[in-house]
């Protein structure tokens, strides 16, 4: 039996995606072998990735003049990738929304020191809000400035971009990936891990403007880290995470036949309104973020009181409820409502909250 999961990450899969790589286990299409087996140079896995970059492209409308690079590491091995690959001044801003922004800033501080500037921080608020970006003090000199878009611990979202005043925008879309219509040219990176919303942990899709993809990285960066090196060989310099690909590959056939990224934001809005809306009535349970910023993929929530949390955590997973856990950092609760997770998901979760402050209720009146 399948649980309603609400992982963070790696989190749910779309089922159909599941069930369809499941058929093709043993036999892929008529090669005899699983896509685990096969070599990244065959005809197979090279019709693989490329309708995966196809489908991917026509989904986010990604412009001729952007690469599109699957890649290992990690999110994490990107926030080192981008200082080397984008920084000429040794200058860059910095924007702290919460743990991921923060320590790819620390990554940036290993090659450029106090050049990678922190420009804005809710930090003072437990990032439960993204700070005014529309005017901040980016130095003229800056390479980049730095997003994280979707912060997975705390719940938040930009929904205005930053104002970079010219510069180019990185940005970490990890737990928002494929959620919403993007305008890509607003930005010269934009990248993440796939194992939020699109695939299995290890893959990280990068969509990078050509002109930033050059040879003039910072001394010391390892070949396979040189984003020319990737985009030289699309994705094929190394033996890439050909399996991960080929389920992401998957997921995008699955998001375009639920009606591409217009039909996908639809879907996570009037999923996350069920819980929000319920979140704000409730007198047990509150939302932990200010309202305007919250995101659609990442719901943190508590009920003040960390027996109550963790007794809640308890009962929900014995009804089916898994991962409901906050991150350490900010307790209580949080549930992760990606693509995949299907609505009556969060109308069973609610209608399990419901229940847990009605008895609550009842024991304590
Ligand atoms: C999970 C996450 C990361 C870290 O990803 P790894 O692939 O584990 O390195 C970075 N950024 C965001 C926004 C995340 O949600």
């Amino acid at each position: 039996m399948r649980v309603y999961n609400f992982s963070a990450g790696p989190a749910v899969l779309p089922e159909e995606v599941l069930k369809e790589a499941a058929d093709e286990m043993l036999d892929y299409r008529g090669t005899g072998m699983s896509v685990m087996e096969m070599s990244h140079r065959s005809k197979a896995f090279d019709d693989i990735i490329k309708e995966a970059e196809k489908d991917i492209r026509e989904l986010m409308n990604i412009p001729d003049n952007y690469k599109v690079l699957f890649l290992q590491g990690g999110a994490s091995q990107f926030f080192a990738e981008v200082p080397m690959n984008l920084m000429k001044n040794k200058k860059a801003a910095y924007i702290i929304t919460g743990q991921w922004a923060k320590k790819a800033w620390q990554e940036a501080q290993i090659y450029a020191g106090d050049g990678a500037v922190a420009v804005a921080s809710s930090a003072d608020k437990t990032f439960s809000y993204i700070p005014d970006c529309s005017d901040l003090p980016i130095p003229e000199d800056a390479d980049y400035v730095y997003i994280c878009e979707n912060n997975t611990i705390y719940g938040t979202k930009y929904k205005t971009l930053p104002n970079t005043k010219g510069h180019i925008l990185v940005s970490d879309v990890s737990s928002c990936f494929l959620s919403e219509p993007v305008d890509v040219t607003k930005y010269g990176v934009i990248y993440g891990g796939v194992q939020k919303n699109v695939g299995p942990a290890g893959v990280v899709i990068a969509i990078i403007r050509e002109d930033l993809i050059t040879d003039d990285v910072l001394p010391g960066t390892p070949t396979l880290l040189k984003w020319k090196t990737q985009a030289d060989n699309d994705s094929l310099y190394n033996t890439p995470p050909c399996y991960g690909i080929y389920i992401c590959g998957k997921v995008f056939k699955w998001i375009k036949k639920m009606g591409g990224l217009e039909a996908m934001k639809a879907h996570n809005e009037k999923k996350a309104k069920i819980l929000y809306d319920y979140l704000d009535e409730s007198k047990l349970f509150k939302g932990t973020v200010r309202k305007e910023d919250r995101s659609l993929m990442n719901v943190p929530f508590v009920t003040g009181n960390e027996v109550l949390d963790a007794k809640f955590v308890k009962e929900a997973k014995a009804a089916g409820f898994e991962n409901l856990k906050g991150h350490r950092t900010v307790g209580g609760m949080r549930a992760s409502i990606y693509n995949a997770m299907p609505i009556e998901g969060v109308e069973k979760l609610v209608e399990f909250m419901k229940k847990f402050e009605a008895e609550f209720e009842a024991e304590n009146s």
